[in-house]
């Protein structure tokens, strides 16, 4: 590699893994796995080695990964994240060196024995797979919990801390020091993870890929009476050096323990590298019956004065290193394999599994990505597989056990036409998957593209696959136009409906109204334009009919709008069925076009604080934007200083008590609008005409 290939790399490899940190820290959604990280931050670190002079302060091998906000950055959970104070850290929260390798760990011992003149142990510990949390107890009370953040300022998360069950409001025993900080994870255990994705997916929210994810989106709820729900833990395990004064770091945890403070006691004091490679090999094994993950194992040196000697790099002690242990694997036969047809009209293999244990649930569904990859493994039908989780919460097919394959096993054919409806299959020049191009009349495809709409991060409508099956199946829906033609007669039809779940399809129809035109865009399901495109083409064309005339040129001129994705959205406003369909959706009354943020639109609601809770037909986010427009105030909790709840639907339970119990006014979203001035309901159309808004400030008020 010469120095040109070099620098490329390195500014490759910086930028690949700064986004996958702020996938991992701040989005909590990472798309890939940990190993393929760390294998991308050695190679990174070997070469700035090897070329000293792309070394540069902001680059992921000297920073520590960071789970601050930046105000662009939308969290993927509704109410998370963006408000919390933010202090400083009295000590730096650094990270840990990390190894896949036992020699590596070896090196590693040998190098502080070098270094050290007098004996020393080793303290073991396990890697709890969660996220950081530093706590200071100020008078034996809990004072302040502070996230990692990016190492030096953390974000303030002590309200949500307190409703850990295990973490002490009041220090018991005696010795404590005045003020001390004590550091350690906050884990969600299988148990609360399995109950909240099961939740969620019930909820039609994304679930959440790993506890880990789980735990840190959590701890930054605004509501500390949702995180109360969320059954986390926090295990704890090291005392900055200089708070307390004790020789070794096992006994200041043996200390805190004594103070009634959640302290592992599965760590061993090993004298020997052969020791400690024993205590990796144990548990490796026995981490598995662990009720919360673990990735690995922490080795420290014990003795505070030779942590002390050997001090920190930018970014991780020098007394410690993390051995992790590779992505956990089970074996499994493949009983049969599934076509499933996208909404995209994609093909994914995927195949069922004899139900088998993996990293704390129950599997039995793999991805076998596409026809390349099932090729490239050489799968056979029968066969026994390797599954993984990765960074997704769909597993992974990883490899085969060929010494398993029956006699005279075949390979499966990949169809060759539509599992569905029989057209055949064709595979665009540049896919990796094969489509099936029967899109406006494949069935799968239809049903996939209606559920879509009505997503959560679409119209946000209340229904699932099951309601958007049967309105399919009764011919009554074929686009998404026709939801809005429904009428309460027609959806008492549908099996186990009675009035009110009808009512309530409609009342989130017509909030679906509401919807801003990035989200309505992102809706209606133009290839290649997901959400983050679909507000970059929304804000840059202000409105459908601008969009709807641009030339490729202009559309690929729009800032990370590349050819791809000029050509389909191009194509799609070609299509006769499509602009009539966006004439019915806009004769519905959905936002076509983008709305003026109604910044500082009024003081309507001057010296009120409001506290909002549940789902609304904008974002929670957008919702608190509109409070302080107009000049109101957002706060996470209800009290007496409450001028009212604002409830959208499923309410937190708690706080609709503490607002009765208090006597504060609970508002619907709909009350709530009748407060605001015309200009800013104009930004939030009036959703009580079947017809949509007929609202004359809203050609004054539309960006054009
Ligand atoms: P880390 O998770 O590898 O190790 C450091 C952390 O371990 C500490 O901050 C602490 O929170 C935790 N820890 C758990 N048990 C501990 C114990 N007994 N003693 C001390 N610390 C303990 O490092 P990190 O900086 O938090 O994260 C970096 C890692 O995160 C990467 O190595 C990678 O595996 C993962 N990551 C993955 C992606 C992705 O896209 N998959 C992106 C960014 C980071």
């Amino acid at each position: 590699m010469d120095f040109t290939q070099a620098k490329q790399r390195i500014e490759w490899l910086k930028a690949v893994l700064w986004e996958n940190s702020r996938k991992y820290y701040v989005e909590n959604a990472p798309t890939m796995s940990d190993y393929e990280y760390d294998q991308l931050m050695h190679e990174l670190e070997d070469l700035e080695a090897q070329y000293p002079e792309y070394r540069t302060a902001d680059s992921p091998t000297q920073r520590v990964g960071s789970d601050l906000e930046t105000p662009d950055v939308q969290n993927i959970e509704a109410g998370a994240g963006k408000e919390f104070a933010k202090y400083p850290h009295k000590y730096p929260m650094l990270s840990l060196g990390n190894t896949y390798s036992i020699a590596e760990v070896e090196e590693f011992a040998e190098r502080a024995t070098k270094t050290l003149e007098t004996p020393f142990t080793w303290c073991c510990e396990l890697k709890f797979d969660g996220t950081a949390i530093c706590l200071t107890y100020r008078d034996g009370k809990l004072f302040r919990a502070l996230t990692r953040g990016d190492g030096v300022v953390g974000d303030d998360v002590t309200a949500n801390a307190r409703k850990i069950a295990n973490i002490p409001e009041k220090l018991q025993g005696e010795g404590w020091p005045a003020e001390f900080e004590i550091r350690g994870e906050v884990l969600m255990p299988y148990e609360s993870f399995d109950r909240l994705n099961r939740e969620r997916e019930a909820n039609e929210d994304q679930p959440f890929a790993n506890p880990r994810n789980a735990a840190s989106g959590s701890l930054k709820l605004q509501d500390p009476a949702e995180v109360a729900n969320r059954g986390l833990m926090c295990t704890l395990y090291h005392i900055p050096v200089g708070q307390v004064d004790y020789p070794t770091h096992d006994e200041a945890l043996k200390a805190a323990a004594s103070w009634g403070l959640p302290v592992s006691d599965e760590r061993r004091i090993c004298r020997s590298i052969d020791e400690i490679e024993a205590f990796i090999a144990h548990w490796d094994t026995a981490r598995k019956q662990l009720p919360y993950a673990t990735d690995g194992i922490v080795i420290k040196i014990n003795e505070l004065d030779a942590q002390r000697t050997l001090g920190y790099t930018a970014k991780s002690p020098r007394w410690a290193v993390a051995y992790k242990f590779k992505a956990e694997q089970a074996l499994t036969p493949i009983l049969s394999i599934d076509y499933q047809v996208g909404r995209t009209g994609a093909v994914t293999p995927v195949a069922n599994m004899e139900p088998v244990f993996l990293s704390g649930t129950m599997v039995k569904r793999a991805t076998l990505v596409n026809e390349d990859q099932m090729t490239m493994l050489d799968i056979h039908e029968g066969d026994w597989v390797y599954v993984e989780k990765g960074g997704e919460i769909i597993p992974k097919i990883t490899g085969v056990e060929e010494s398993k394959r029956q006699p005279g096993a075949k390979r499966p054919a990949f169809p060759k036409v539509c599992p569905d409806c029989g057209t055949p299959l064709v595979k665009p020049e540049g896919e990796a998957k094969w489509f099936c191009p029967n899109t406006d009349g494949c069935p799968t495809q239809i049903k996939g593209k209606l559920v879509h709409f009505l997503g959560r991060k679409a119209m946000n409508v209340l229904a699932g696959d099951a309601t958007v099956d049967q309105l399919y199946g009764l011919d009554l829906v074929k686009t998404p136009a026709d939801f809005y033609d429904l009428r309460e007669s027609q959806l008492v039809m549908l099996e186990g409906w009675k009035e009110r779940a009808a009512q309530r399809f409609l009342d989130s129809l017509r909030e679906s109204r509401n919807v801003p035109f990035e989200r309505v865009l992102f809706a209606i399901g133009i290839r290649y334009v997901g959400e983050t495109t679909a507000r970059d083409i929304a804000r840059h064309f202000g409105d459908i009919d601008t969009l709807a005339q641009a030339s490729k040129e202009e559309l690929a001129a729009v800032p990370e709008v590349g050819e791809v994705i000029a050509e389909s959205v191009y194509k799609y406003f070609r299509d006769e069925r499509h602009l009539k369909e966006i004439e019915r959706l806009k004769a519905a009354g959905l936002q076509m076009a983008v709305v003026r943020k109604a910044e500082n639109a009024s003081e309507a609601l001057a010296g009120k604080t409001i506290v909002i809770s549940g789902n609304f037909s904008i974002s929670r986010d957008e919702m608190k934007a509109l409070i302080e427009a107009n000049g109101g105030k957002n706060s996470g909790s209800v009290s007496g200083k409450t001028a009212f709840l604002l409830a959208g639907s499923k309410p937190g339970p708690e706080k609709i008590k503490k607002a009765e119990s208090l006597g504060v006014p609970i508002l619907d979203e709909e009350a709530f609008r009748k407060l605001l001035p015309d200009s800013s309901v104009a930004s939030l159309p009036q959703n009580d005409n079947e017809n949509g808004p007929q609202n004359d400030n809203e050609t004054e008020l539309t960006l054009f």
